[in-house]
Parts: C-alpha cells; structure tokens; sequence
C-alpha cells in the first residue's frame, strides 16, 4: 500500500488482506516490463474498494447470523476457500405460517 491509499483497518486486517491478494495475485513480467494484477492496482489507488472490502470483512459474522442462524460456518472458515462448499446447507429458521382460513366472527 502506498500513500495514495489509507488503511483505516488493524494490522491483522491488513495482514489477511495482503495475504488474500498473494494467493490470487496475477502480476505477470512480459517482455521485461512488470504487468500488475488487478488486485495490486486495487491496493495503490482505490480507496473505495478497501474501504468497502474492510466494510464487508466486518460486517460479514453478522449478516451469516442473520441470514443461517447459530449453525452456519464461521466467517473466517467460509471465506478463504471459495470452492468448498458444505455437503449439506445450513438449516434455515422457519418461519411461522399465516393460516389460510380466515378468521371467523367471533
Ligand atoms: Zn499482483
């Protein structure tokens, strides 16, 4: 990261990112000159998208309990692997039917 570019997150969240942005680095050298990947280019000049990346990161523990409950796979497990997904997905809280009789006079 450089001056272009403020981190407003910890040093372990920017230790998980830099390390997110290694593993799908796709900076390639052709004919001697160093072609940057997306993601490197990200962390030189798009302060938007860190900033929204450190939004989502923290705010993503909270919308899986919302949206699985108490047995979904924790954040940190769901994310790094994007290819494994569970055998079975999580049970969803079921949610109580209307009746479809109308109430009758009472
Ligand atoms: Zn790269």
């Amino acid at each position: 990261m450089n001056a272009l570019v403020i981190w407003h997150g910890t040093y372990a969240e920017a230790t998980d990112l830099l390390q997110a942005i290694e593993r799908n680095c796709g900076c390639e050298t052709h004919n001697g000159t160093l072609v940057r990947c997306g993601a490197h280019d990200m962390l030189d000049r798009d302060q938007r998208a860190i900033d929204g990346l450190l939004f989502a990161r923290r705010i993503a523990s909270r919308l899986l309990d919302e949206e699985f409950g108490p047995d979904r796979p924790a954040a940190d497990e769901a994310a790094p692997t994007p290819v494994a997904a569970p055998a079975k997905p999580p049970a969803r809280p079921r949610r109580k039917r209307r009746s479809k009789t109308a109430p009758g006079p009472s």
